[in-house]
């Protein structure tokens, strides 16, 4: 049979600076099953040492270590961490209990490492075993010295091990504690446990069977002073790596990451900020100009969608060339598609009443019957007039008549009920003869003063200027404008001569294209606002590293104390990762919330409700996950690769 321990011709040097510590020289010792051994000696003669090399919490420079019959100088980290996992249990002089936990909880955690689930009856038997029956529900710091290492026994119980460590388990306790947990300890050897003890308390090492004496890293005696309790052999096969990680092991990390957040509110709270302000950035965009675009969709009449605008095309240091009356003309006469065609000429004047002078927009139309005070078209978007509506004969005669939207009237008039009312242009008086609502578009900003006068009126009498800012032609159907748009381009080239290389000094454009065209702004926007909202979300992210970095350098021991209960790299590496996604997300959801609540604000200036989509909503989800895993990996990498004896000795 072979021993459950068996060391042969370990070495352990630690470099500090320029001297060198030896403090393991060539030392071999074997360990029965039942065995209860006290490694005893001075302080700094490799106790400790030679007991982690034992607990596989470090390794030795030379010679062999085999456990329960097997070599283990070859074995991966994911294999030390199974067997630290199942087949070794650990007890420290601080304790080591994680802190605000209840006494179950804490005899759980290992449970979380062995990826076969938690066992609540499990840990509430150790917790019997070790007389705690009555502390379950009882946090760390409820409880005496002697009943915290009472539950660090439980859990070092908890997954059946091989062999149980202990370094120290009774340095930090009074006389009346330190019996109490010797009582416990022993009563686990005589039930057949394998026990190693360091201790320098003479009374401890008087209860075991065996006293291994050290100095200056090596072994000076060794005397059985009792026979071992009975035991099982140690012939157990060493346990695979775990691979992948259990559900119970995630909730356990999610809930981790949710105590980490919350114990540390307002650190929490300040670190999110970053990912807060920028995500909230982009929904809030995002929102609105979908919002925009569901508006201008569905507002856009079958009219609109009809229409074709022609308008002068700008280039940098030449006059636009306007159109005239006579292209009007030849559009209506010559292009088959052109159901109608509307000679556009505004201008921004000053109309006055009385005292009263207002900055206004004169609009032009050539005039039409009004029989149920809707103007028919899209021209007024389907406005009610009060009133009448110019005629075309009005327009022919140059007739000084006007129609005034709600803003003007309420500017002039301090009423919208204003018809019959005189105003003045440019000195010549004109009658109010229709008041309409002021356009859909403009009541985002609050209405246009707008008047509208007979084209012939304004361009003979007020303007002095024919030439049309615009032309606006109807196609039969919105499938028609395409061709219609062929079409006037084909007159207006004519009429105006263009050579077939030149190009046109004017434009025609489709309500397709003015869809494309304001998306194409919006993506100009959206660039600017990206940029302010990758910024923040920059600086969010590195706060999310720094608070990690801090997070972790807090819980070191910690870190430590998991990777001697047999967490793996990888364990620790997405516990700290978990966390920083959490924080992100935590920041994106309410990021999302400050979105959704700019793009209402929004929303009293724009009249646009805010579209709050399932992809908006994924994309920040995403987005969050994305900051954290990214600026989350160098901390938590950090904290995977700390070595657990340093880690469990941070101060
Ligand atoms: P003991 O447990 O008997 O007090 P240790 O095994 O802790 O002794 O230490 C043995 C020697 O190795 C001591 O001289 C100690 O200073 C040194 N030592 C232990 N760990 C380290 C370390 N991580 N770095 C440098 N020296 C160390």
């Amino acid at each position: 049979m072979s021993p459950l321990i068996d060391i042969r011709n370990v070495s352990k040097t630690y470099a500090t600076g320029s001297f060198t510590v030896r403090a393991l020289r060539e030392v071999s010792i074997s360990v029965e099953p039942g065995e209860f051994v006290a490694l005893v000696g001075p302080s700094g003669s490799g106790k400790s040492t030679l007991l982690h090399i034992m607990g596989f919490l470090d390794r030795p420079d030379s010679g062999e270590y085999y456990f329960a019959g097997h070599p283990t100088a070859s074995l991966g980290e994911g294999r030390l961490a199974a067997i630290r996992s199942r087949m070794v249990g650990f007890i420290f002089q601080s304790f080591h209990l994680l802190k605000r936990t209840t006494a179950k909880d804490n005899v759980l955690l290992p449970m979380v490492y062995t990826g076969l689930g938690a066992d609540d009856r499990k840990a509430l038997d150790c917790l019997s075993l070790v007389g705690l029956a009555d502390r379950v529900k009882h946090r760390s710091n409820e409880l005496s010295g002697g009943q915290c290492q009472r539950v660090a026994i439980a859990r070092s119980l908890v997954n059946d091990p091989l062999v149980v460590m202990a370094d120290e388990p009774t340095g930090n306790l009074d006389a009346a504690s330190r019996h109490e947990v010797m009582r416990a300890i022993k009563s686990l050897n005589e039930r057949g446990l394998t026990v190693v003890i360091v201790t320098h308390d003479d009374e401890v090492a008087a209860m075991t069977n065996r006293v291994v004496r050290m100095k200056d890293g090596e072994i000076v005696s060794d005397e059985t002073v009792r026979p071992p309790a009975a035991a099982e052999p140690a012939a157990a096969p060493l346990p695979p790596a775990r691979l992948g990680f259990s559900p119970s092991e995630f909730a356990e990390q999610l809930k981790v990451a949710f105590k980490a957040i919350w114990s540390h509110k307002t650190r929490s709270a300040l670190t999110v900020l970053g990912i807060f302000i920028g995500v909230g950035a982009i929904i809030s965009l995002m929102t609105i100009s979908e919002g925009f675009m569901t508006s201008l969709l569905s507002g856009a009449s079958e009219d609109d969608a009809k229409k074709v605008w022609v308008t002068p095309r700008w280039e940098p240091g030449k006059p636009r060339r306007r159109f005239t009356m006579g292209e009007v003309e030849a559009l209506r006469a010559k292009v088959p598609l052109a159901e109608n065609v509307q000679p556009m000429l505004h201008r921004d004047l000053q109309i006055t009443a009385g005292d009263r002078r207002v900055d206004s927009t004169i609009n032009t139309h050539e005039g039409f019957e009004l029989e149920d005070q809707v103007p028919p078209g899209g021209y007024f978007q389907n406005r009610r007039v009060a009133g009448r509506f110019f005629t075309p004969a009005e327009n022919l005669s140059r007739a000084r008549v006007a129609v005034i939207n709600h803003a003007l009237a309420k500017k002039l008039f301090d009423t919208t009920d204003a018809v019959n009312r005189e105003m003045k242009i440019k000195g010549l008086s004109f009658a109010v003869v229709g008041v309409t609502e002021d356009h859909k578009a403009e009541q985002m900003f609050g209405g246009q003063p707008t008047a509208y006068i007979p084209l012939n009126t304004a361009a003979k009498r007020v303007f002095g200027e024919t030439r049309l800012n615009y032309i606006e032609v109807t196609a039969p159907s919105p499938a028609d404008t395409k061709e219609a748009r062929r079409q006037v381009i084909e007159v207006l080239r004519e009429e105006r001569n263009l050579r077939e290389d030149a190009e046109e000094d004017f434009e025609v454009r489709t309500f397709e294209a003015q869809i494309e065209m304001f998306k194409n702004t919006m993506g100009k926007i959206s660039l600017v606002v990206y940029g302010i909202a990758g910024i923040s979300l920059l600086v969010g992210g590195i706060g999310i590293m720094n608070i990690m970095l801090v997070s972790v350098t807090e819980r070191t021991r910690e870190i430590g104390l998991r990777k001697a209960l047999g967490a793996r790299n990888s364990d620790i590496l997405s516990q700290f990762l978990i966390e920083a996604v959490v924080l992100c997300v935590l920041g994106g959801v309410l990021g999302v919330g400050l979105g959704y609540a700019l793009a209402w604000a929004a929303y009293f200036f724009t009249k646009v409700q805010p579209a709050l989509g399932a992809g908006t909503i994924s994309f920040a989800f995403g987005f969050s996950t994305l900051i954290g895993v990214g600026f989350g990996f160098w901390p938590a990498m950090r904290a995977a690769m700390l070595d657990p004896i340093e880690a469990l000795r941070y101060e």
